[in-house]
């Protein structure tokens, strides 16, 4: 044994209230075996043998009969299982319309199209969010401009936005982020005062709500996604959905060409009426939508069980700040369950260092996003002709843009604080939660240990 690491032996050992029993002079091998409480990290035992719930969830018996009657129709295409996952859909929310189409992103740039957001346009939204939220309005031919966050609901700040619209600006993109809803009603206020339009991205937001009311309904559209990680998965899949039907009509004209709204999916004869692209879903992936629908509400109030009881634990250990929920909020959706970590309080030791250990204990964690308003997806559009030829050229300089859209609580969010568990562990038991909750007190009590022993 090395000078240095007899001395961070002892002093690990001194911790457990070992070290005094131990002579200098004994060899490495007849040491005892370290006490069950040490980390896993300096060499314990994990604290979760658990299996986490896997995700995506398949029942055979329930949900494949279904599916295998499109298989063996022939009917693949979007034909009447898709209409039904729609009706469901829409009914699930209590708005009047909903359209599936091939993804979440695609669901975002066909509302921002159809609501008129096009080249010249500024589009407010949050940097604290997945890049398809930006890329809907790129792909437009829009500007995004990025409004900070709260730090405490890790959303979209209002109290931030008015300062960023310009005579440019046409509509506000809320992200429930996280499936914690935004604060709509402030945001709603904002946009009637500048005449904007709001399209919510709900992306990772299911049936989560404010003042009873599903996230997606509350501005012009809202904009869903089904891909495999999300809580209703389907591979991929994303939706549309709004209570007014003419904007409803040009979305799934749209989708299909641009032929005309109430067109059979295959018929060319009527001709197109508006410009249009191809991003419709299968009814194969619609039948395995259905079979997800059937446990989604369920699935919510358990998450949302789980995660106030969670937060509730973690909440009691210095330096975890956990997520907060805004007052009129009445169900979370728990995409993710995202809590603050302050090295402060875990004596220095940093956010990377901290999930390592917890992952050893067999808590899988992660930083979350990466900052998105300074990536270079955006420089790249800004140098397209389309953008050129839209915009002045000052407001395409890529260095100041970075700087005009500069989020310095996004930034701390995402370089320094934010840590995330994923949706499926909410699926767990209360057990599961207990012992997530004494992982990570676990790490807070041995933190000093751990930063010197790992040098972080
Ligand atoms: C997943 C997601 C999207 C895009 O959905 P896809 O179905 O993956 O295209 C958009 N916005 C947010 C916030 C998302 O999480």
């Amino acid at each position: 044994m090395s000078i240095l690491s007899r001395r961070t032996f002892l002093k690990q050992n001194a911790i457990l209230g070992v070290g005094a029993a131990l002579s200098p002079a004994l060899p490495a091998m007849a040491l005892p075996a370290v006490s069950p409480s040490v980390p896993a990290i300096l060499g314990g035992t994990p604290l979760l043998k658990t299996e986490w719930p896997k995700w995506p969830r398949w029942n055979p018996e329930t949900d494949e009969p279904k599916l295998l009657e499109v298989l063996r129709s022939g009917v693949w295409s979007r034909a009447g299982v898709t209409a039904e996952f729609e009706q469901k859909w829409a009914s699930a929310l209590g708005v009047k319309r909903s359209l599936l189409v091939v993804n979440g992103t695609n669901a975002l740039t066909i509302a921002l199209n159809q609501l008129d957001i096009r080249a010249g346009d500024e589009v407010l939204i949050p940097p604290y969010t997945f890049i398809a939220t930006a890329a809907a309005v790129l792909a437009n031919g829009a500007m995004p401009v990025f409004v900070d966050v709260d730090p405490e609901t890790f959303q979209i700040d209002p109290a931030r936005i008015e300062a960023k619209i310009t005579p440019r600006t046409k509509a506000i993109m809320p992200v429930h982020i996280l499936g914690l809803p935004a604060d709509m009603p402030a945001i709603m206020a904002i946009a009637k005062k500048h005449n904007l339009v709001v399209i919510e991205d709900a992306c990772q937001a299911h049936l989560a709500e404010i003042n009873h009311q599903k996230v997606g309904t509350l501005g012009q559209a809202g904009c869903f996604s089904f891909q495999n990680s999300k809580n209703l998965a389907i591979g991929e899949g994303g939706a549309i959905v709004s209570n007014d039907d003419a904007f409803m009509d040009r979305c799934f004209s749209y989708q299909n060409f641009g032929y005309p709204y109430g067109n059979v999916v295959g018929s060319v004869s009527t001709g197109s009426i508006r410009q249009g692209s191809k991003l419709r879903i299968t009814d194969y992936q619609a039948a395995i939508g259905l079979a997800q629908l059937a446990r989604l509400d369920a699935e919510t109030t358990t998450r949302n069980t789980n995660a106030a009881y969670l937060k509730s634990r973690l909440a009691a250990i210095p330096g975890i700040i956990p997520y907060k929920l805004y007052d009129h909020v009445t169900r979370g959706a728990f995409h993710l369950f995202p809590f603050r970590y302050r090295q402060e309080g875990f004596s220095g030791l940093s956010r990377a260092a901290f999930l390592k250990a917890l992952q050893a204990e067999g808590v899988p964690c992660s930083s979350g996003y990466a900052t998105l308003n300074d990536q270079l997806f955006l420089k790249d559009a800004f140098a397209s002709k389309n953008f050129r030829k839209s915009y002045p050229r000052e407001m395409l300089n890529f260095e100041e843009y970075v700087a005009r859209n500069a989020c310095p609580m996004n930034a701390r969010l995402c370089n320094e604080e934010a840590v995330w568990f994923t949706q499926n562990m909410l699926l767990g038991t209360r057990q599961d939660m207990d012992l997530i909750a004494d992982a990570v007190a676990r790490v807070h009590q041995y933190a000093d240990t751990i930063r010197k022993q790992t040098n972080r």
